[in-house]
């Protein structure tokens, strides 16, 4: 058979052999607050954009909320990852649920100040959760900053440049270094190239890791989401896209992404 030919059979072949994936590949419940810090508002809205779009063709079934409350059994059996973009769990069932949801299995992708907390948390297991992290300082006002990728190997980083710069953000430091964790695995951090960082408020040293797993559950935190910037860089757009497609993917029930 001459190769031409062989080419135009390429399309009935690949329909023969199934390669149809179940719909929706996976569904994605994402909270966010209108009513917290401006930034982090303005960082929400542009995330809906940002994730709405993957729900274009069909196959994915991407939903908002801004009601906490929907952190809870019944409502969280339907999502194969959560996301939190401005907000986290409030009350103790709001808590309680959302511990139980990760603990039997559930994803979570965490921006900014989802994973904030400091003496008035008062929430020990979602602390060991984030590495044992207290929050200690950021820069402001919000910077841009050059960021170094750590381990190139990773799904997470896959394809990423060793480093790059990073839009506008509010950088948090944390007391301890998640890193210090045996259980975390950090992806990306701060470069300390960027030292002293900020102008009111100054990062002056120290690690600052930015990306990082807690290897003992199916979860990734990214610092990024401040501000209105934060999807204004391709190179940080992918890294967002492989870190949810990533957590996703590691779904005990199987990657949807091979159905
Ligand atoms: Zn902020």
């Amino acid at each position: 058979m001459k190769l031409y030919k062989l080419l135009l059979l390429l399309p009935a072949l690949f329909l023969l052999t199934g390669v149809q994936a179940q719909f929706p590949r996976f569904r994605a419940l994402a909270f966010y607050s209108e009513n917290v810090e401006g930034d982090h508002v303005l960082f929400a809205h542009d995330a809906k954009a940002f994730f709405d779009e993957l729900n274009s063709g069909e196959g994915l079934e991407f939903d908002f909320t801004t009601n906490m409350d929907d952190l809870n059994d019944e409502k969280l059996k339907n999502y194969d990852v959560i996301l939190m973009l401005n907000d986290q769990p409030h009350t103790q069932a709001q808590r309680e649920a959302f511990q139980r949801y990760m603990e039997n299995g559930g994803g979570w992708v965490g921006f900014h100040v989802a994973a904030y907390n400091d003496r008035n948390t008062n929430w020990p297991w979602f602390l060991e959760f984030l590495g044992g992290g207290v929050f200690w300082r950021n820069n402001w006002p919000a910077a841009p900053a050059k960021l170094i990728v750590e381990g190139p190997a990773h799904p997470v980083t896959r394809g990423l440049p060793e480093t790059f710069v990073s839009p506008h953000n509010e950088w948090y430091q944390w007391k301890p270094s998640p890193r210090e964790r045996k259980n975390i695995r950090v992806f990306v951090s701060l470069s300390p190239e960027n030292y002293p960082l900020g102008y009111k408020d100054i990062l002056p040293d120290g690690d600052l890791p930015v990306v990082w797993t807690n290897t003992d559950y199916r979860m990734i935190y990214l610092n990024m989401g401040h501000g209105g910037r934060i999807f204004s860089d391709a190179t940080q757009n992918y890294l967002i896209l492989n870190a949810l497609r990533w957590v996703v993917s590691t779904d005990k029930k199987g990657n949807p992404f091979e159905k």
